[in-house]
């Protein structure tokens, strides 16, 4: 069986490995193999790869319990497996050095107001 791989929007070949275009941000987005065209996976597929793991990352500790059986074990590594092939089809859209850079620049400028409002958190913490 040959390696899932997700389509280039920019040229439509299967190049890109699918782990590699769906952990595609906006900031870090994944190259084709075979025209260099720049991709990430949209916003709404990250949503559910992500809402997706932890829902049966959630039902696989939980149903073993309320179904008192060792089956239930195996349905967060199935969800998971279910998640990483559906992700071969979900879209990826693209983008450009350009945006990728302004991404790269956003990310870092909410990184810092995140350090900032938490090095406050903290001060207001260690005064009260
Ligand atoms: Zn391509």
């Amino acid at each position: 069986m040959a390696l899932p791989r997700c389509r280039c929007p920019h040229c439509g070949a299967r190049a890109l490995w699918w782990p590699a275009a769906l952990g595609a941000s906006p900031a870090r987005p994944a190259r084709c193999r075979e025209c260099g065209g720049l991709s990430c996976a949209t916003l709404w597929s990250q949503l559910v790869l992500g809402y997706g793991a932890l829902v049966f990352t959630l039902a696989g500790l939980i149903l073993p319990f309320v179904m008192a059986s060792a089956w239930a074990l195996a349905v967060a590594p199935l969800g998971w497996a279910g998640l990483a092939l559906a992700g071969r089809h979900w879209p990826l859209q693209k983008t450009t050095v350009e945006a990728a850079i302004q991404a790269q620049r956003r990310a870092g400028r909410y990184v810092f107001i995140a350090g900032g409002l938490l090095a406050l958190m903290l001060l207001l913490a260690w005064l009260g």
